[in-house]
């Protein structure tokens, strides 16, 4: 849907927004404690933003200090659920009523095009807020049966500190499928959201105190992963660390937790997601839209990306020609500020750096590039969505390559298929198409993958778990099994005589 607001509206505005770049401690901005900082910058543009805090390990001492005071003297947690309840329903009314300035800090920070933010990111960023606030008084314990004379009741019970690290890509949307459960379920958070893309949480940690969350529950710290971020993570104060990034960095958490204090890690990590596309399927055109969406949204910087597109060789010649029709349709770069640009830049001159290498990469490895051969003449971390042809173990198959580069690997039966599909380190996400569903019930089954879709990509809602097998990561967000794993389980047996 168009948004009313103009191309030179949005303009106008950017030049009056106000950016806060510091930590959140206790309630208030704060300026990290050894004064230091770094810059952000308009992935667009190349032009600075604004100053970030460099929060340190001090910095993160402080913040989670701050959230253990809340902790032990209940301040969250010991509120009625209903009242946590409206507290995150206020926050969600508040990121309603602030759309246009939080839609405005994440296109600016990170390249997303501005209807994606307003259309996409926001109003899931509120649909998360709701559905766990609305599972606050949900969450039920048990009694168990025991033999007379005595009772087994089974707890629910918040976990305490839990740290939460994010990346850049939906900055806020990532930041709230952790923040929004850890709320909810009574703990109290300390986020370190990607140095490449911090504003909107930054202002979401002030939204939760206008909304009636009080001090000290909800801390901030910016600062780069290997030093805030790691700080984070080798506390012993922190009880949980959840985290979604790339599967190199989960690896280092698992460490550091060991090292540490033995918190529990929850890890939502890398993709590299199969579509595959049956002879039999029911609508060719409409599977290519959906091929060309799955890897190009975002500018491909997503963690379920299908990013590998197992085609059937009778579909190949056809497939080819409308998946690059429709990706020209459909993906043309430009302002992510327009309100009518769908590809905006890579989130970083460091990141366009990086996907450039590995399109050469695929080039010299053999792979045949059939789109994406012509550079984008605009300033900015542009990149060219791409579509290479070629096999299952080239690195541009079996690498994340988080950009707009999709690598279609024709295959025969669909044994072979599976095996291809499998035939990766990650399993976060894949995708069936045919219309036999017996063939896509027995291929869901054999899918590793922690989400699959059928006929479709990228659909699901609230009560979807969203998370994945092998390197993908250990944990699921969304869903009322996120809420239960902020919690843990108290066994309390009474001997009643
Ligand atoms: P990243 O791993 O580089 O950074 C993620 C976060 O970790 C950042 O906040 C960063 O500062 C922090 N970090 C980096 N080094 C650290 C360290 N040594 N200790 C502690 N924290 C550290 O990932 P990214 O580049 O920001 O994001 C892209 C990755 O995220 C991709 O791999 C993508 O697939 C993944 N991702 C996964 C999901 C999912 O749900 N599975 C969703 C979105 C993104």
């Amino acid at each position: 849907m168009a948004h009313p607001l103009s191309h030179q509206d949005w303009q106008r505005k950017a030049q009056s927004l106000a950016i806060e770049g510091r930590l959140f401690i206790e309630g208030r901005y704060v300026a990290a404690q050894g004064g230091g900082s770094f810059d952000c910058s308009n992935p667009a543009t190349g032009a600075r933003l604004a100053s970030i805090a460099q929060g340190q390990a001090q910095d993160v001492d402080a913040a989670v200090a701050s959230a253990l005071a809340a902790w032990n003297d209940r301040r969250w947690r010991g509120l009625a659920p209903r009242a946590r309840m409206q507290v995150l329903y206020r926050l969600a009314d508040l990121v309603e009523q602030h759309a246009d300035e939080l839609a405005l800090l994440e296109t600016l920070d990170m390249g997303k095009p501005i209807s994606d933010v307003l259309n996409i990111d926001l109003p899931e960023v509120t649909k998360t807020l709701r559905y766990f606030a609305e599972c606050i008084d949900k969450m039920e314990g048990a009694v168990t049966h025991t033999a007379p004379g005595s009772l087994h009741m089974i707890l629910h019970e918040p976990l305490g500190v839990v740290g939460a690290i994010t990346p850049w890509n939906y900055p806020l949307l990532m930041a709230v499928w952790k923040l929004a459960p850890i709320l909810a379920a009574g703990n109290c958070v300390v986020l370190k959201p990607a140095e490449q893309a911090p504003l909107s949480c930054t202002r979401l940690a002030q939204l939760f105190i206008d909304a009636g969350g009080p001090a000290g529950v909800f801390n901030l710290v910016n600062g780069l992963g290997m030093e805030a971020g790691r700080a984070l993570a080798l506390h012993p104060d922190v009880i949980k660390l959840s985290f979604t990034g790339s599967t190199r960095v989960g690896k280092l958490l698992m460490g550091y937790a060991g090292q540490s204090n033995m918190k529990r890690v929850a890890l939502e990590t890398g993709g590299k997601s199969p579509q595959i596309f049956m002879p039999d399927l029911y609508d060719l055109d409409a599977a290519v839209d959906r091929a060309v969406g799955g890897i190009f949204d975002n500018a491909g910087q997503v963690c379920n990306a299908g990013s590998r597109l197992l085609v059937h060789h009778d579909l190949q010649t056809a497939f080819i020609e409308k998946f690059v029709a429709r990706t020209q349709a459909l993906y043309q770069p430009g302002d992510p500020l327009d309100p009518a640009t769908t590809l905006g830049p890579l989130a970083s001159q460091a990141h366009q750096t990086k996907v450039l290498a590995d399109i050469a990469r695929g080039q010299s490895e053999g792979a045949q590039q059939v789109m994406g051969d012509t550079a984008i003449a605009m300033p900015g971390a542009y990149v060219p969505p791409t579509l290479f042809v070629g096999h299952n173990r080239m690195a541009i198959a079996q690498e994340e390559v988080f950009g707009p580069v999709a690598t279609l690997i024709p295959f025969d039966t669909e044994a072979e298929a599976i095996a291809l599909a499998n035939d990766s380190v990650y399993g976060l996400a894949a995708a069936v198409w045919t219309r036999d569903l017996k063939q896509a019930h027995r291929m869901v089954g054999a899918l590793e993958a922690g989400v699959v879709w059928v006929n479709c990509f990228g659909d699901g809602d609230m009560t979807q778990p969203f998370g994945g097998y092998k390197q993908s990561g250990n944990s699921r967000d969304k869903h009322m099994a996120s809420l239960l794993s902020y919690t843990q389980s108290k066994s309390a047996w009474f001997e009643l005589g």
